[in-house]
């Protein structure tokens, strides 16, 4: 969306007050991201009414998809919709409603473009888009369609899209993202995995989002292949419970779960895995929690997202079962395992005090630097402050010390030289 604006003259804009659109990319995928959308619209509008009335407010995406016909009729204010999947003919969208002149400027070269925005060493690529499977809790296969097949083109695009000049930010870490990114299949994840690796600048490749199904135990001998993988595996079980991943229609094989866990450890042992979990879908029962509880005492997971369940119409489970457990009792069964896994996450997190580390420096601030560990995907997981030290860009790499723990982040100061 950003590429097909700038490249038609559109300007992004630092003073939201001062712009002529506003665009809100949204989410309606639970009940948070859906109240987060209505409440930045309504937030939205207040400044366009407060600030500047000439200024057009648009709602883009998922919320725009499927909750179409509720926003015409509920909020009126809004100047335009676009919904998925046209983000690149938004363009085309404002000029036909706006009467604006495309290109009336000329197009930034692609190297340009991407430098006047991009001041972060690290980009998302969609590998894929929608999902052809049916979680019962899952509204996405409806909004988002089934899955498409990986697309070389698109990449190509997305990386010249990405593309740094020389002097800028270096693009170090390359972060694939899709809905279900085991289901492009290990071939074609080796393909793409092989087309950022041979790209000099980047260093880091990250694989988001990898569905518990036996492909990832051949997905992990990879790792070996291509040193440019992180050590980092993120993998959304959503339950433990045999019984409720039958009722939620994931894969119930929890003992492919840990088979996955060892290998992934095997194949490095310092990769660190991230997964998600939901509380609360109906009739889970406080034994499916205490399963939750062994799990996660008897394998190692460090870093876990809770969510609470949230009952969607048009998923299977909000059309054939009731939502049985009130927002109370699910908040309470978050709070016990978010304990938990707090307090296990403590013998790992004391392990890595004192240790030296090789981090990317994501950002430079006047009184701090910002880095991370490569087991830590940026703007999801940890990051170590480090104190302010001339010459040191985003994108350089440094060796830290990792002092003191936070309740999440690091302190920590520099153990050694920059290495660019
Ligand atoms: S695999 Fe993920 S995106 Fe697909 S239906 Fe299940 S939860 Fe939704």
């Amino acid at each position: 969306m950003r590429s097909a604006l700038l490249q038609n003259g559109f300007r992004l804009s630092n003073e939201p007050q001062q712009a002529d659109f506003l665009l809100i990319n949204s989410c309606s995928f639970i009940r948070e991201a859906q109240e987060e959308t209505i409440a930045t619209v309504f937030e939205s509008l207040k400044l366009r009414d407060s600030k500047n009335k000439k200024m057009k407010v648009g709602l883009i995406g998922c919320f725009a998809e499927r909750f179409s016909e509720n926003v015409k009729t509920e909020i009126p204010e809004l100047d335009f919709m676009v919904g998925t999947g046209k983000y690149h003919e938004l363009p085309m969208i404002l000029s036909q409603a706006y009467g604006i002149e495309l290109n009336a400027h000329a197009a930034l070269q692609a190297g340009d473009m991407s430098d006047s925005q991009n001041k972060l060493p690290y980009a998302w690529f969609r590998i894929a888009q929608g999902c052809s499977r049916h979680c019962a809790f899952c509204i996405l296969p409806k909004i988002r369609g089934s899955l498409s097949p990986y697309d070389a083109s698109s990449l190509e695009r997305q990386w010249s899209e990405e593309s740094r000049s020389p002097g800028s930010t270096p693009l170090r870490e390359v972060i694939l993202v899709s809905q279900d990114t085991i289901s492009q299949g290990i071939d074609e994840l080796r393909n793409i995995i092989e087309f950022f690796s041979k790209k000099d600048e980047v260093q880091w490749i990250r694989l988001q989002y990898l569905f518990p199904d036996r492909r990832v135990l051949k997905l992990l001998d990879l790792f070996q292949e291509f040193p440019k993988l992180v050590p980092y595996l993120d993998i959304p079980f959503q339950h433990v419970s045999q019984r409720m991943l039958e009722k939620m229609k994931r894969p119930s094989d929890t003992g492919l779960f840990k088979e996955i866990l060892a290998k992934a450890v095997e194949v490095n042992p310092s990769t660190e895995i991230r997964t998600s979990l939901i509380l609360g879908f109906p009739g889970e029962e406080q034994e499916d929690v205490e399963t939750i509880r062994t799990f996660l005492t008897e394998n190692t997971i460090h870093k876990l997202a809770l969510f609470r369940y949230s009952h969607e119409t048009g998923t299977y489970a909000g059309d054939h079962f009731t939502d049985d457990l009130s927002d109370d009792q699910k908040i309470e069964r978050i709070n016990d395992i978010r304990n938990l896994h707090l307090q296990l996450r403590q013998q790992h997190r004391s392990d890595l005090t004192g240790t030296i580390q090789e981090l990317l420096v994501d950002e430079v601030a006047p009184g701090e630097i910002i880095a991370r560990r490569p087991q830590d995907a940026p703007e999801i997981d940890e990051i170590v402050f480090l104190p302010f030290k001339k010459g040191i860009k985003p994108g350089d790499f440094v060796q830290a010390s990792l002092d003191t723990p936070m309740e999440y982040d690091w302190m920590g100061s520099f153990a050694d030289q920059i290495t660019t």
